[in-house]
């Protein structure tokens, strides 16, 4: 997808600060971090979000989380805790239409009624 920010990124046409990447994903720092680590893990296939998922999909997405949680631990934050969040369309916050997982950690992460 040409117009697409994170598509973008993983064609390298658009520079970000890239922690991992292999065949099917790349992760990369968040621009803006909520936390002390703010990482951004994404399938290179444009899927829009979580309500565009297919059958198909169900392998990619195992792995995405088995990525998350071999990172946590790479990181060290494995038994103290993280979070793992999808956003999902404009009342879930999502401003990026290319499905990602934010993995958030390093402190104490807030949680509210909103
Ligand atoms: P969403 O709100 O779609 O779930 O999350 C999109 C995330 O992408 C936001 O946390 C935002 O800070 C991050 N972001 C937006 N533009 C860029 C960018 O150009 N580079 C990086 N590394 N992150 C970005
Ligand atoms: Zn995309």
């Amino acid at each position: 997808m040409k117009k697409c920010l994170f598509c973008q990124i993983i064609a390298k046409k658009i520079p970000a600060n890239i922690f991992y990447e292999d065949e099917k994903f790349i992760v990369f720092y968040d621009i803006n971090p909520i936390a002390p680590l703010h990482l951004l893990l994404v399938p290179k296939v444009h899927i829009p979000s979580i309500n565009d998922l297919k059958a198909k999909d169900k392998e990619l997405i195992g792995e995405l989380f088995l990525l998350a949680s071999k990172i946590a631990k790479k990181q060290g934050i494995k038994s103290k805790g993280y979070r793992l969040i999808f956003n999902v369309g404009k009342e879930g916050g999502q401003a990026i239409k290319h499905l990602h997982l934010h993995l958030l950690g390093g402190k104490t992460l807030p949680w509210s009624k909103y």
